[in-house]
């Protein structure tokens, strides 16, 4: 019927589609299913037009695999072309400028240039040196057989084929013999065409199996979505066996057109080097991995499926970089998440309150990151009470007349401090993790009325009032501290408290924290980034009033208040070596003296 070259530049073109694509090569498959998928939704598409006469055959797409030929096959029931429109949409390549464009985009790993000229169908010559299409239009223009080598020349003459539809061989080289079976095709399928609309079917001599889901779960209404359909999705697609904390299933279409599901993976910290596992799809045909673009930096750690049928099937990451579509995809990912989250504060705050630990590092680090998903969640955040429960930070601030939030780093070394904010029934946030304290930095450096403390810093709160009259004892205790600088004060606390606690100011101690970290030192022990200890003597202590009966120079008032002294330390933190031998040796004394 016709011969002819594709075009002028096809002799540069097929080169290039091998030099360039080597690395993506599996792609040809996903053209050539989604070029059948097309196939099948524009014949559907007529039909409902009233186009097209209802197809007397379940639409359906099957891929096989022959060894001994060395070809696969790729047959659909689509709409099928004329001659005239091979001639239109396979001959006519339009590669004006291509040359010049594609050696731009070299770096870029190909798939992108395919997308770009529409080129889809002849990636198929990444593999195959051979490619010979029989196709017959739902129309009744006659069947074609078309045939095409890698050097670019093809032949056009009458078919055979009887059935609407079009069926693709493609003749392998023979360096590509890995492609040439049933379990070698099969991950690849599953991978880019596993949600594709139309049912497919591999092949190879007997054995058949269908690939796809062709309602993926994401294409449905949520409404229509049981949580058991989710976790079970999330199970065979992600292969996490833990069931997901939550998931948010986005069903947008105006003005923004696109779906998806993410899920919360259960884990410990956000931090773990876990790669972003979020699946970009086109109209239900895989596009691509890992698309931190789409979502914000700091949901990088959900799982889940985007379906964006405004992007190209073929997008590039620079693309997506760059693309305003993806930054309001992005803007509306960031506002679902925060309204999942605050629904289910609101309508389940027990399970929200079971699940938290696992959320908690997505979400605070999510508000430090990005302003409107903070405006948005700040007041779902929960806090740990010392006293058992949660809190949010509004919650908490409720109960006070001013904005001071204590808090403790460890319950267990506090505990005597937690003890007296008890007695005093204020209650104390547990911060058990970096997070929290750079959490609490930043909602300070949000709201100046908002100060976080921790519980051994200043005292404030539990303490009663100042006594004067105790110079004399202020020397002995600065003598017992080992530095007459040393900072005391004296405050009347219950007869039954300690004689005296240890504080330090809640700047100089983060300043310490930081540098520790930074020097990663985090042994907890390691004082050597000086903090400035203060002692806070009760002067309601029995043992402190006896004190102040004895002549100051006496031995045993140095005694008392040196053990007064390492009494508060131990009560705040551990002795450093030098304080427990003069601790051991202090106490020998004492009981010596007995
Ligand atoms: P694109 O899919 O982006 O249009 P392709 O290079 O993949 O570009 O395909 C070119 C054209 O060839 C398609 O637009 C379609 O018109 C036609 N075509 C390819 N495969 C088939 C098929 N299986 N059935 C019908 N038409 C097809
Ligand atoms: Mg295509």
């Amino acid at each position: 019927m016709a011969n002819g070259a594709l075009s002028v530049d096809t002799e540069h073109l097929f080169p290039i589609i091998k030099k360039w694509l080597y690395s993506e090569k599996d792609i040809y498959l996903r053209e050539v299913l989604s070029n059948s998928c097309d196939a099948v939704t524009k014949h559907k598409r007529l039909v409902s037009l009233g186009e097209a006469q209802e197809s007397d055959t379940p639409y359906r797409i099957d891929i096989s695999v022959d060894k001994e030929a060395r070809t696969i096959t790729v047959t659909d029931n689509g709409i099928g072309m004329s001659a005239d429109e091979v001639e239109r949409y396979i001959n006519n390549i339009a590669l004006s400028g291509a040359v010049d464009f594609i050696s731009k985009y070299e770096g870029e790993g190909g798939s992108g240039i395919i997308g770009h000229f529409g080129l889809g169908f002849y990636s198929m010559f990444m593999v195959a040196d051979k490619v010979t299409m029989e196709t017959k239009s739902y129309t009744d223009a006659p069947a074609v057989l078309w045939e095409c080598t890698e050097a670019g020349s093809y032949e056009m003459q009458a078919g055979t084929r009887t059935q609407r539809g079009t069926s693709i061989t493609m003749y392998l080289m023979e360096e590509e013999d890995s492609y040439l079976s049933f379990d070698a095709l099969k991950p690849i399928l599953e991978k880019y065409c596993s949600f594709m609309p139309v049912e497919i079917y591999l092949s190879e001599g007997d054995k058949e199996e269908l690939i796809n889901e062709t309602v993926p779960l994401w294409q449905k209404n949520p409404s229509d979505c049981t949580d058991e359909e989710y976790k079970e999705f999330y199970r065979k697609q992600f292969h996490d066996y833990a069931d997901p904390l939550f998931w948010v299933h986005i069903n947008a279409d105006y003005p923004l057109n696109f779906k998806g599901i993410l899920y919360f993976p259960r884990r410990k910290s956000a931090f773990d080097s876990q790669e972003s596992e979020i699946r970009l799809f086109y109209n239900s045909v895989f596009v691509a991995d890992n698309i931190k673009e789409v979502c914000p930096e700091f949901l990088i750690n959900l799982k889940g499926v985007l379906d964006c049928p405004e992007l190209p099937l073929n997008v590039s990451r620079s693309y997506l970089q760059n693309d305003a579509y993806v930054r309001k995809v992005s803007a509306h990912i960031v506002k679902k998440v925060s309204d999942r989250l605050n629904f289910l504060f609101n309508n389940n705050r027990e399970e929200f309150e079971k699940n938290w630990e696992g959320l908690k590092p997505y979400i605070q680090y999510g508000c430090i990151k990005d302003a409107k998903f903070c405006d948005r969640t700040r007041d779902v955040i929960l806090f740990e009470k010392a006293s058992g429960g949660w809190c949010t930070l509004p919650e908490y601030l409720e109960e006070k007349e001013e904005g001071t939030v204590y808090y403790t780093t460890d319950a267990k070394a506090q505990s005597y401090y937690l003890d007296l904010y008890a007695a005093k029934n204020i209650s104390v946030l547990i911060f058990d993790t970096i997070m929290d304290t750079n959490y609490a930095q930043f909602t300070e450096s949000k709201n100046d009325k908002i100060k976080f403390r921790r519980i051994d810093s200043d005292l404030d709160a539990i303490k009663g009032e100042d006594t004067s009259d105790t110079a004399a004892l202020e020397s002995l205790f600065k003598t017992a501290m080992g530095k007459e600088d040393a900072k005391v004060s004296f405050v009347t606390l219950g007869e039954e408290d300690a004689p005296a606690l240890l504080s330090v100011s809640e700047e100089s101690r983060r300043m310490a924290d930081m540098m520790r970290m930074y020097s990663m030192q985090g042994d907890g022990n390691d004082f050597s980034f000086p903090v400035e200890e203060i002692l806070t003597v009760n002067a309601g202590s029995p043992l402190v009033q006896k004190l102040m009966t004895l002549p100051a120079e006496e031995e045993k008032a140095a005694r008392i208040a040196k053990h007064i002294y390492l009494s508060a330390v131990m009560l705040a933190r551990p002795l450093t070596p030098e304080e427990l031998r003069a601790y051991v040796a202090l106490n020998r004394e004492i009981l010596m003296a007995l």
